[in-house]
């Protein structure tokens, strides 16, 4: 990606491609005469475009600055650019001769449905695309599956089997998957992968200029990059995966009760928003961040440091009161690994703002109680100490 953004603003400087630094898929209203222009000219290289006036195209709703990246009125010739800067060029040129392709692309849809008895009925949905049309220049979103051709009435065998299987954990990010997070970390990865013939992506354009992202087009890479520089993830096969600097970082932040959930993120993103629309000052949103960071300090009495420790994910903790399996120190609690079961039991690693150590989560399933712990914080922001003890299967505060 970094290097890809480096290459996009050379193209950029040269001339050939539009402004790199958009976060827009759409082009500006008032643009249309220029692409045209552009178009005429790109048929004249004997490409099989023609100009179209499409809300799809053209949406000014969808724009905050800078249209969507396009290629310009200067075409160059493949001579003049090199490996790479090619590969990058032609990545624009296909997508904008695919949005303006002339010829049509003529699918043949199939759906069958095929029922079980009274009990179920399933849908196979099969596509076939007989004239390429602008599938010539970009990859069609599905690949073509062919459905055996049956008649109406037609009877199918059925072979139903009970089947055991695990769940798998989630994928490892890619480069594509996490830039695509931080551009919209709330957007339901999977199902965005499952259609991507998105009928209407509006909700995801406000989300993106309402401030909801991190980073931006332009320091999205350099985030990453920096992660990686700082020992935290590395990429491996087009796939990142976290290292022990990584884990370490994260384990600290929670252990001193430091927030990085992508809201905060996000909710100071929106913050820098405003400031562009003029709806605040640079200064409130300085005070804004001046006053999160206060929040981080504000924990003038830590507790000390082995009062902090959550051990590692994984650790055993101790024996669940309710089923006897173990219970496992995981992201969010001490949970217990009969959930498999039903068991629900565990005791969260944060209580009132305030850690709850291995240490205490030990003496909570080993002796029903903890002894008295300092420095929680109520509702109502007062600070109080207390001992937790298990009530049945919850765990509740002791002040006797
Ligand atoms: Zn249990």
């Amino acid at each position: 990606m970094d290097e890809s953004l480096k290459i996009v603003q050379d193209l950029y400087e040269k001339g050939y491609l539009t402004y790199p630094r958009t976060n827009s898929e759409y082009l500006a209203t008032a643009e249309k005469g220029k692409i045209a222009k552009i178009i005429e000219n790109i048929a004249a290289v004997g490409y099989p475009v023609k100009f179209k006036d499409k809300k799809t195209i053209f949406d000014d709703a969808k724009i905050e600055s800078h249209s969507a990246l396009t290629p310009t009125f200067k075409i160059p010739k493949k001579e003049a650019l090199s490996e790479n800067e090619y590969k990058v060029y032609q990545t624009v040129f296909r997508r904008f001769v695919a949005v303006f392709c002339s010829e049509d692309c003529v699918a043949q849809k199939t759906e069958i449905k095929v029922k079980i008895g009274d009990y179920e009925e399933f849908t196979l949905k099969g596509t076939i695309i007989l004239e390429k049309g602008w599938t010539k220049f970009e990859d069609p979103p599905s690949k073509n599956k062919v459905l055996p051709n049956l008649k109406k009435g037609d009877k199918v065998n059925t072979d139903f089997q009970p089947k055991e299987k695990e769940t798998s954990p989630p994928k490892h990010y890619t480069v594509e998957t996490l830039n695509n997070f931080l551009k919209n970390p709330y957007r339901d990865l999977k199902a965005a992968a499952q259609d991507s013939e998105k009928e209407d992506d509006m909700e995801e354009y406000k989300a993106i200029f309402e401030g909801v992202e991190i980073g931006t087009e332009a320091t999205r890479t350099g985030i990453i990059r920096n992660a990686e520089d700082s020992g935290y993830i590395e990429l491996k096969n087009n796939s990142y995966y976290i290292l022990g600097g990584g884990i370490f970082l994260i384990e600290t932040l929670q252990r001193l009760g430091i927030n990085m959930e992508k809201e905060k993120t996000a909710h100071l993103g929106r913050a820098l928003k405003k400031v562009y629309r003029n709806e605040i000052t640079v200064e409130d949103c300085v005070k804004l961040a001046e006053a999160e960071i206060n929040e981080v300090f504000k924990q003038t009495s830590l507790p000390p440091e082995d009062d902090r420790d959550i051990g590692i994910a994984g650790e055993i903790v101790g024996k669940c009161p309710v089923c006897q399996n173990n219970v496992v120190r995981g992201r969010y609690n001490y949970g217990c690994m009969g959930y498999k079961e039903g068991c629900k039991f565990k005791i969260s690693l944060e209580i009132c703002k305030r850690i709850i150590p291995i240490s205490a989560a030990r003496d909570l399933l080993e002796n029903g109680k903890t002894t008295k712990l300092k420095g929680f914080i109520s509702k109502n922001d007062k600070p109080f100490d207390g001992a937790l003890k298990l009530d049945g299967d919850k765990v509740v505060f002791d002040f006797s």
